[in-house]
């Protein structure tokens, strides 16, 4: 496929939703690629290493085709596994390690600006510029060269996962501080700080507990979430009281420094010194909203996309969103059980509009 000869279709995202996507623009004989930053599945191969799905193995899989696992719920690595092996299998079409960094629209006979200047109107004879760059370990650089891929239809599939919910804090950037927690052997014998009240901080606050680590929770909550998954619940609940995990609710941290950060209770306004070797907020994500923005995408308040719930076409004609991306900072909503459900609509719209 050359610049002058555009894809039918520019996935951007091969994590579940976009796999989905390919899987459906292929079964259509649509010209079609995807776009990947990583590697296939690159929000589940970030996710903590010993990580254990809340979805049963068929609410996971793509297209009908089988996913088991020795468990009643998959690991991280099986899924890892199954995802890849679906995507060579199915010989998807994928470019990994590249970023798209940018998407214009470019009406026909008007070459000129980003869509979010003056060729956000909507017209039948578009196309989609995207600019992208290659993305390596040895090569993560605003430096190397961009690369522009041309499409009549964009499929944006980015999830949410790369962008963290931050305190706002003075201390956050020192680097005992991580956003994502992976593993729990580096903080044995350690004091950790673990900040948040949904699953990913509870269930980092039990694992590094059970690894030896000393754990402080911090919840700005007056309890955990009840999002909790119900067979964890039992489990936290009883470190809390048995006081092997220490749980400070109605409390958020105020300052973080070198090997303590300050914690203040809202109810009583007192503010404690917590040791603090390494400290997890764990609050939560949101969606890129540069890119999106930059593509000419509105978005609310809380980051949700203006879209069709039928089709998933944006505000901007020719443009797509599907899968988490589509839930702003809501991230409790659109997950791949759900998500992945998006390819078939919107491909089929795709379709439709190309005159299929
Ligand atoms: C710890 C944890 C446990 C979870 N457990 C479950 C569960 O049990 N069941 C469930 O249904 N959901 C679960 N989820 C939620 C699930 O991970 C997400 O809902 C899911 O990954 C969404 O799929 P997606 O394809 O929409 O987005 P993602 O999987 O996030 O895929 C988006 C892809 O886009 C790529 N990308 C982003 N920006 C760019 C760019 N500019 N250029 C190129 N590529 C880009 C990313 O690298 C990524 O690979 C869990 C989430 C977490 C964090």
């Amino acid at each position: 496929m050359t610049n002058s000869s555009p894809y039918d279709i520019l996935i951007i995202g091969a994590g579940p939703t976009g796999l989905a996507c390919a899987i459906e623009a292929q079964k259509a004989h649509c010209s079609y690629l995807v776009l990947e930053k990583g590697s296939i599945t690159e929000t589940i191969r970030r996710y903590p290493a010993n990580m254990t799905f809340f979805s049963t193995p068929d609410l996971l899989s793509l297209d009908n085709i089988p996913f088991s696992s020795v468990n009643v719920r998959p690991t991280r690595r099986e899924a890892l596994q199954y995802y890849r092996g679906v995507a060579e299998a199915q010989k998807l079409n994928l470019r990994l390690h590249t970023r798209v960094c940018g998407i214009r629209k470019e009406v026909q006979g008007n070459s000129s600006g980003n869509i979010s200047g003056n060729v956000s109107g909507n017209s039948n004879e578009y196309i989609f510029c995207i600019e992208t760059r290659r993305e390596t370990s040895s090569n993560i650089s605003s430096d190397a060269p961009l690369e522009k891929i041309f499409a009549r239809r964009v499929i944006i599939a980015t999830g949410y996962f790369d962008f963290t919910n931050r305190l706002g804090i003075l201390g956050e950037d020192l680097p005992h501080v991580s956003h994502y927690y992976d593993e729990p052997y580096r903080y044995t014998m350690q004091d950790v700080v673990v900040v948040g009240g949904r699953n990913s901080a509870v269930e980092a606050a039990l694992e590094l507990w059970r690894h030896g680590a000393r754990v402080t929770l911090v919840h700005r909550g007056e309890e955990l979430s009840t999002s909790v998954k119900y067979w964890v619940r039992p489990d936290i609940d009883n470190r809390i009281k048995n006081g092997e995990i220490r749980a400070l609710f109605s409390t958020q941290l105020t300052e973080i420094r070198t090997n303590t950060a300050l914690a203040k209770n809202s109810a009583t306004g007192e503010t404690t010194t917590l040791p603090a070797d390494f400290i997890f907020p764990l609050i939560g994500y949101r969606p890129d909203e540069h890119l999106l923005r930059g593509a000419g995408v509105h978005l609310n308040e809380i980051l949700i996309p203006e879209y069709n719930a039928e089709t998933f076409e944006t505000n901007v004609q020719g443009l797509y969103i599907a899968g988490s991306v589509a839930c702003g900072c809501q991230t409790w909503t659109i997950f791949i059980e759900n998500g992945r459900n998006h390819a078939r609509p919107v491909v089929a719209d795709i379709l439709r509009s190309l005159g299929r």
